[in-house]
């Protein structure tokens, strides 16, 4: 089965070609247009500016997805979309895109959850088998997550407020960095002290596997302007050293976590227990590190994705719509774009075209 993936839900717009065969899968192309300099002067996403974006790159990211990947259309068995979570003008983009494709050549038109194209991407990677364990730890998600099959998912805890990905981001914001912030403030940590600051590692002391990342933002905004309020200034090293104090604290929160949940996926003995992380903070090496040594620890499997599947692409998306079509799912031309759209309640039936 050979599939066209798009995916636009924030703000790069992606187009890939790939293909699942007996040996395997194999990504024909993956084509990634970022929007980092639009959004720049405003230091975030501004919605309006990504769709506007989307919709203009949509089309030249699927010729070149299909050009690099040497295909026609009519060479397809199938187009996947991101229809949510996400910007609602972007997944719209990429819905209607993909809804044009899909009547003008005839071929099945499969809706992809965001969450499930990161959550399965070690498959797509990794000769892996259902069930395992993910962390699903990216932008704006970081959960604990049993994957079933293609389409199911159980929930063993997550964040409570906000994600790794975005106290990244806001940590780079408050120290002058660009963004995004995950990249920069790991190659900034690197040359920093990780023990120079002492920043909470929250939840530790209940049992469980939920987690708490604002307050670390909090505790960060505190050293940063007591370090100014010193100095009268913010001191190379010391940036460095707030960055890799910062790095370590979550670092170590979602080791200890996954520990836990490690344990609790235990308790149900899964025949091959097996590790798996996903999401554009599982690029981060410290923290896939940390994740590694875990799993080692307590005698399990563990995969993670090369960077470039960690952060959002158009490859995992193809992937999953290719899961997801083999399970005998397809969507209609009332496909909706969804803005919400939980990971643990992703039966076909909610998808909005009851098939
Ligand atoms: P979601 O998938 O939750 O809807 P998203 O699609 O915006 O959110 P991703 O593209 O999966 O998120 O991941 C982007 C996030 O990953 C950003 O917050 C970015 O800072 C972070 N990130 C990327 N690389 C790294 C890294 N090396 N270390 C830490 N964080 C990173
Ligand atoms: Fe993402």
């Amino acid at each position: 089965l050979t599939f066209l993936g798009l995916e636009s839900s924030c703000d790069d717009t992606a187009a890939a070609v790939v293909r699942v065969g007996p040996d395997g899968a194999q990504i024909l192309s993956s084509v990634v247009a970022g929007q980092t300099e639009l959004h720049a002067p405003f230091g975030g996403v501004v919605p309006e500016i990504a769709a506007r974006a989307h919709a203009e790159k949509l089309d030249l990211c699927v010729e070149e997805a299909l050009t690099e990947s040497g295909l026609a259309l009519r060479d397809l068995d199938g187009i996947a979309v991101t229809a949510g979570p996400g910007l609602i003008g972007g997944v719209m983009s990429g819905v209607m895109c993909a809804k044009g494709l899909a009547a003008g050549s005839g071929l099945p038109l499969i809706g992809v959850n965001h969450l499930a194209g990161h959550a399965l991407t070690p498959r797509l990677t990794d000769d892996l088998a259902f069930p395992y364990l993910m962390l699903l730890v990216s932008g704006g998600h970081c959960q604990f997550l049993i994957a079933h099959g293609p389409e199911e998912f159980s929930r063993l805890g997550g964040t409570i407020d906000d994600a790794p990905g975005e106290a990244f981001d806001k940590t780079a914001k408050l120290l002058g960095l660009p963004q995004p912030g995950g990249p920069v403030v790991e190659a900034e940590a690197a040359q920093g002290d990780p023990k120079a600051f002492a920043f909470p590692r929250p939840l530790l002391d209940r049992p469980g596997c939920d987690m708490s990342f604002s307050g670390l933002k909090t505790a960060l905004l505190r050293a940063r302007d007591a370090v100014v309020a010193e100095h009268g200034g913010l001191p190379r090293q010391v940036r460095r050293d707030l960055c890799a104090s910062f790095q370590a604290a979550v670092r170590d929160t979602l080791a200890e976590k996954s520990r836990r949940a490690l344990a609790q996926y235990l308790a149900l003995n899964p025949a091959q227990p097996c590790f798996a992380v996903a999401g554009g903070v599982a690029a981060n090496k410290a923290i896939r590190a940390a994740l590694e040594t875990v799993s080692s620890e307590m005698g399990v499997a563990f995969t993670a994705p090369p960077l470039r599947l960690c952060t959002d692409n158009a490859a995992m998306i193809a992937f999953a719509g290719i899961e997801r079509f083999r399970t005998g799912a397809q969507d209609g031309m009332d496909l909706t774009a969804r803005p919400r759209w939980p990971l643990d309640q992703s039966a076909p039936a909610l998808l909005g075209s009851g098939k």
